[in-house]
Parts: C-alpha cells; structure tokens; sequence
C-alpha cells in the first residue's frame, strides 16, 4: 500500500507529527510495534509539560492516543524491521506487511540500558525492573534499591519512596547530574540513602529471586527489589545500513530534522540532541511534519 508520509513510533514524537501531517491533509500511517504513548507509558508523574500542571504518563498517552482515534489517523501496531529505498520511493518492511511512501518520519525511542551483570535476564521481572511505576506496588513496605543518578533515577526514586519502606540510591559518582529541584527533594526524603561513588558488582538471589546486591566487589546489600536508571540505548537496528546514524545507534539530523538520506526524518529520542523531553520530543516531530508534508 502507498501512502504520503510513515511515521514509525507512537511516541510524542511521532503522535505530534501524525497530527501535524494528518491536519496538512498528509495521506499518512502510524506504525507502532507496543503501544501508544511509548516510553510515557512507565512515567508516573509529569509536571513540566505545558497545558498539564501534573498528569501521568499513561494518562498523557491516552489523550494524545484519543487524539490519533478523533483526526481518523490510521495506525497499525506492527514491528518495523527494515527500510530499503527504490529511486524516490521508501519500503517499509514490518514482521507482517510491506508498505511505500514518499517520506519517512522515524520515532522510534529508546530502551533502558541494563548493568549487563551475570544472571541479569533472568531476574527481570524477579526483583529486577525499569519501570517504577509498573512494579512499584510489587515492593510496597519493602527495601529497594534505584541504580543511576540523572533526572530518571531520581524522578523514579521519589515515586517510589511513597511505596516502599526503604530505598538505597546507588550512584557510581560523587554527584547527581539531574535537575537541581530533584536533588534537594531526593537529599530531604527520610527513606532514600544515597550510596555515592558506588558500583553493582554482583546480583545475589535465591532459587531464581533477586535477594541482594554486591556493591563495590565488597558490601553486600539484602534489599527484595532493583530498579535500574543508568540509561538508554536508541531503538534503530531496521535503520543501521541506511547509514544515518552515529556509533552509538543515535540518528543524526538537520535543522529541519532531515538525515542524510532525502525523505527520511527522524525526531524525538532518537536523534543526537541535548534535551530529551516531551516537549523537544513533540517540537521536533511538529517540524519534521511541517517540513514533509509541504513536499507531499
Ligand atoms: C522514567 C522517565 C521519566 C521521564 N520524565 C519526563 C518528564 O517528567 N518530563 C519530560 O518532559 N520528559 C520526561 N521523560 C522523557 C520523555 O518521556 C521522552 O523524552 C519522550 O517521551 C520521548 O518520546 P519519543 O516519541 O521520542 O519516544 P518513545 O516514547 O520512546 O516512543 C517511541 C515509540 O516507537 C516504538 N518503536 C520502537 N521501535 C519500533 C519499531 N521497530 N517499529 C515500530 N515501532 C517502534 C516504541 O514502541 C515506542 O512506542 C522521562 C523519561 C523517562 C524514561
């Protein structure tokens, strides 16, 4: 099937531009391989998103979703694993279909990077999460520890200090490179204690069951739950041989939020930027959809 534009990812991203698009009367297909809302989805509190004084994430993406669902813009929850191009045409190869367009928007997002420790895979899910809201009330009047010391770390750590008895924050420096408000709410919370300049060396468990962490090749901590903030890795393996992104997976773009291949755009977490937030992300799939669909 041919369409004007394809905007793959569900994200911020990707729903400003489906709207911009849509709304230029672009003749354009979300492709989205989870769920509406992407990373919004484990978020439990926004408060800097102008419009909204405080919404969670989940109910962020419903709106922006209900959005999607009231300007009629198709979508299909269908993985995206390549891209190949054919004179000025773009094929879209998902797990199930084939499409053609004119203009490729990509929005693809990024994933939590996890300590790469032995036995980690399988303690997902068993003590071991990326997601405080998710499984936040799995550890409610338990010990958790949060890994990480940037605005997620922190972010998700103050959530969860509401649920659980006690929290070890373990960061690997002397000091948090997050929002200066955030610190001061995370140094003033009675049950966070900051373990700074400290390493998880080791996952202890028991029968499959993450028991405990060692710290620093020495300390060993008993705490029931881990929750893992260290960072992202950018979501474009279907993109690697269009050589359009960095070493490290980001994708590079202009000002217009063009790469180097014509007719493939990208914004929002997967781009090299230095603000990554929903305002950036919903600006630059705005721009990318204003710039496209113009050429339409
Ligand atoms: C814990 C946490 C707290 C945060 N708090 C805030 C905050 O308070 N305020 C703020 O402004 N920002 C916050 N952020 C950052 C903000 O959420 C992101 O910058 C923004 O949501 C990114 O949107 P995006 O559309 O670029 O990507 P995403 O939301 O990651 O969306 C990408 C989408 O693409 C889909 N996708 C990936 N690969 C494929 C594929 N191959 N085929 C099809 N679909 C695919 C994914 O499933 C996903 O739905 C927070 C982030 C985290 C992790």
């Amino acid at each position: 099937m041919k369409y004007d534009s394809i905007i793959i990812g569900m994200g911020v991203a990707g729903i400003a531009a489906a709207i911009y698009a849509k709304r230029a009367g672009n003749n354009v297909l979300l492709l989205e391989k989870e769920r509406p809302g992407g990373i919004l989805n484990i978020i439990d509190n926004i408060e800097n998103y102008p419009g909204f004084k405080k919404i969670s994430g989940p109910d962020l993406s419903l709106q922006m979703f209900e959005q999607i669902n009231e300007l009629k813009i198709p979508y299909k929850i269908e993985e995206v694993i390549d891209i190949t191009i054919q004179d000025d045409l773009k094929i879209v190869k998902t797990k199930k279909e084939t499409y053609q367009c004119n203009n490729i928007l990509i929005a693809t997002g990024r994933s939590p990077i996890l300590l790469g420790l032995p036995k980690e895979e399988e303690l997902i899910g068993k003590g071991i999460s990326t997601c405080a809201l998710c499984d936040g009330t799995l550890y409610k009047n338990k010990n958790v520890a949060v890994v990480g010391g940037g605005n997620s770390a922190l972010q998700e750590a103050l959530y969860l200090s509401k649920i659980v008895k006690k929290i070890y924050l373990i960061h690997r420096r002397e000091e948090f490179r997050a929002e200066k408000e955030l610190i001061e709410k995370i140094k003033s919370s009675e049950n966070i204690e900051i373990i700074y300049n400290s390493q998880i060396t080791n996952y202890i468990e028991e029968n499959g069951i993450l028991t405990g962490i060692e710290i620093n090749e020495a300390k060993e901590l008993k705490i029931d739950g881990l929750f893992i903030y260290i960072g992202y890795a950018p979501k474009t393996d279907f993109a690697k041989k269009l050589n359009i992104t960095n070493p490290a997976g980001y994708i590079e773009v202009d000002k217009n939020y063009e790469t180097n291949v014509p007719g493939i755009y990208a914004a929002g977490d997967i781009i090299i930027k230095k603000v990554y937030q929903i305002i950036t992300a919903a600006s630059e799939g705005a721009t990318a959809a204003i710039r496209f669909s113009r050429k339409n």
